[in-house]
């Protein structure tokens, strides 16, 4: 990002014609996110309830007629990538680089039997990255809502996150859901978004915080641990082994109700050998599905305040079953709570990346200023804090 002037479209369009010597044809906002409950159910064919963060990824754009993909960054200053659509493959892909999330988005339109042909694109984001706030799926938003555009592909939002969630899956090589995509393509201002990620079906619960006098805090505690990538893949592959063993075809099919009883078969098969680690995994995922539905209930009877105590259940689940918490996290939802809080928990993968934490407006800056100063008691850096309010989704500002 240069410092010149704000990030905003205007720095977006002057930042493209210094690029590419010409005015963009339009400039998109794909958001970033916070996952207000439903952690790690997402690959379980469970429920989330993201929310868009005000921070947004642009995309400066234009189409082109010869086929050529080029791509900039105000966050890779100097460096445009040039590729042909044509020879776009998950092979040739350009492995570490940035420019393969926005090239894949491409590439995955273009598998879909989509008319895409070349652009050239320049991208300007106030989203962090790898903050655990999707600044992955705000680039590929931005992309796809600008080529839909150009292009007149007329593509449904949800499809649109498929087909992003494909390039980042099958193109940059990432396993993740499907949430964090459409979070940026659906989500409304005054909003979370209650998802069923087995079908997409999707509703937007109404959340206006400014209204009930609370706020969302997230707090970036700006670590990302390293182990994260390999245990992700593990929790996948636990999850995996206990629906199998119990016989459904995701762990969202196993009803809260007979939670004991399947805990019970799953306990008498790991008697043979198991760490114990699949039916807590199951547990989590079971318990946080359950949370997902409290949290729209509470929502829907116009009661935000009372949702705190899901939060923090949430992330107990999260530190203590799932384990996908870290000791920086649970500082955040320590202090934090113990500030006055209403409640808090970590969002996102875990293993660093932010938290959130649910406060009435007149103790968020005691809290805030509570969860920095564990931070310097416990010697860690300090973290980014930033009060949010659910913001609109993927659209076209200029
Ligand atoms: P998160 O999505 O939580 O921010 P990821 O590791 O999934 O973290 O994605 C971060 C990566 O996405 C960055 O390392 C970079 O490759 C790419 N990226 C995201 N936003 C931008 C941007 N504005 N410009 C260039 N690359 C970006
Ligand atoms: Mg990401």
């Amino acid at each position: 990002m240069n410092g010149r002037t704000e990030h905003g479209p205007d720095r977006a369009a002057a930042a493209y014609r210094e690029v590419y010597g010409a005015a963009p044809a339009g400039v998109w906002a794909a958001p970033g996110r916070i996952n207000l409950i439903g952690e790690h159910t997402d690959y379980n064919d469970g429920f989330v309830m993201p929310l868009a963060l005000p921070l947004t990824t642009l995309a400066a754009a234009s189409a082109r007629d010869d086929g050529v993909l080029r791509l900039s960054s105000g966050d890779v200053p100097g460096s445009v990538v040039t590729l042909s659509v044509d020879a776009l493959s998950p092979d040739a892909r350009d492995g570490g680089s940035w420019a393969a999330y926005p090239a894949g988005v491409v590439w995955a339109l273009r598998e879909a039997g989509l008319p895409v042909g070349g652009a050239d694109l320049h991208f300007d984001s106030s989203v962090p990255t790898g903050a655990g706030l999707s600044s992955s799926a705000a680039l590929e938003v931005a992309t796809a809502t600008a080529l839909d555009e150009l292009y007149g592909l007329g593509l449904a939002r949800p499809e649109a996150a498929r087909l992003c969630q494909r390039a980042e899956n099958d193109f940059v090589g990432v396993p993740c859901g499907v949430m964090d995509q459409m979070a940026s393509a659906c989500c409304t201002a005054g909003h979370a978004l209650f998802l069923d990620t087995r079908d997409l079906r999707l509703r937007q619960v109404p959340l206006d915080l400014a209204a009930a006098g609370l706020r969302l805090l997230v707090v970036d505690t700006r670590v990302k641990h390293e182990l994260g990538d390999g245990a992700y893949a593990r929790r996948r592959a636990s999850c995996e082994a206990g629906a199998r063993a119990l016989g459904v075809r995701a762990l969202r099919d196993v009803p809260y109700e007979s939670l004991d009883d399947a805990l019970a078969e799953l306990a008498g098969a790991e008697r043979s050998g198991g760490d114990g680690a699949v039916p807590r995994r199951v547990r989590h995922v079971v318990t946080e599905n359950r949370r997902v539905a409290e949290v729209v209930r509470r929502l829907d009877a116009g009661e935000p305040a009372a949702i705190g105590p899901l939060l923090t259940a949430g992330h107990a689940s999260c530190r203590d079953d799932f384990e996908v918490s870290c000791a920086e996290l649970d500082l955040v939802v320590e202090a934090a709570n113990a500030a006055g809080a209403l409640g808090a928990r970590m969002t996102g993968g875990g293993f660093g990346g932010s938290a959130i934490v649910l406060v009435a407006e007149e103790t968020a800056g005691a809290v805030a200023e509570a969860v920095g100063k564990a931070f310097a008691a416990a010697g860690h850096r300090g973290p980014r804090i930033f009060p949010a309010l659910p913001a609109d989704g993927a659209r076209r500002v200029c």
